[in-house]
């Protein structure tokens, strides 16, 4: 698939597999690589820490809170979980796209504010869109329902491996605004000051994904791409193809996977008309 990797050279993920028994279905220099790459930077940033100062969150397996806050992600990392749904049985994977969409649609009546703002198509070149979603998000705080991934009899994250990078830092690490005023993260961590004391810091990395979540044309230009809660995508992925099925196409082609970065860009900005 590269001219750059060979199936016996490891796996640009970091995973120390071979590429051919590892990734091998991803362009090394896609978006989705990128992703992945990040991923482990933050996996191993954090890993690093804690093993040489010895300080462990208060996070741990059982602890599913989190799993409850109203959060966002990008398209490229709802589509990394939708390409672990296709190692699961066809019918699990329309059991959560049910309750993603029985999820949209309490929304829709218990919270019509919330969800109008989820219909309301901003985006594009609007970096105040993203404030707007923010703040939503922040006002609202917590679901009644956890996020459609979580297996509820274990409390545990049914995709941990391709969890997307909020849920990969959230708690067991911090950016660097944590350190200039303090709130409270959750009913384990009352302290974010305090917090940040014992965990690393990741505003870089999480900064990072930016120039590859988002879509930049040949001029340079970064067209800005939405996140969604992951309940919202299930839907917008089932209203694009009718389907509940695993899938992670770009509007039905692998652009995110088997194209490099400037290409996806480049195809991306034709489509939409920005060149
Ligand atoms: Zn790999």
């Amino acid at each position: 698939m590269s001219d750059t990797i060979s199936r016996n050279d490891p796996c640009f993920c970091g995973s120390g597999k071979k590429y051919k028994k590892c990734h091998s279905d991803i362009n090394p220099k896609s978006r989705a690589a990128l992703l992945l790459k990040l991923n482990r930077a933050i996996d191993d940033r954090i890993k690093g820490y804690q093993e040489s100062t010895g300080y462990v969150p208060p996070c741990h397996s059982g602890c599913a809170n989190c799993c409850f806050e109203d959060f966002s992600i990008t398209e490229i990392e709802f589509e990394l979980i939708m390409r672990e749904l296709k190692s699961w049985d066809g019918k699990d994977v329309e059991r959560v796209y049910n309750l993603a969409l029985d999820q949209c649609e309490k929304m829709k009546k218990e919270r019509p504010y919330d969800w109008r703002n989820l219909e309301k198509n901003i985006g594009g070149t609007d970096t105040g869109a993203f404030k707007k979603q923010l703040e939503a998000h922040r006002l609202v705080q917590r679901n009644k329902f956890p996020c459609p991934l979580l297996d509820t009899d274990t409390n545990s994250c049914k995709v941990y491996d391709s969890r997307p990078i909020v849920c990969r830092s959230f708690g067991t690490a911090h950016t660097s605004t944590d350190e200039s005023s303090s709130f409270e993260v959750c009913e384990h961590i009352p302290d974010s000051r305090q917090h940040a004391k014992i965990t690393p810091n990741v505003e870089d990395l999480q900064e990072s994904a930016w120039k590859f979540t988002n879509i930049e044309t040949p001029s340079g230009q970064f067209v800005f791409q939405r996140a969604y809660p992951i309940y919202y995508w299930f839907r917008i992925f089932y209203n694009r193809t009718g389907e509940k099925k695993a899938q992670y196409n770009y509007y039905d082609r692998p652009i995110n996977f088997n194209q490099t970065l400037d290409q996806a860009n480049r195809i991306i900005s034709k489509e939409v008309n920005l060149i």
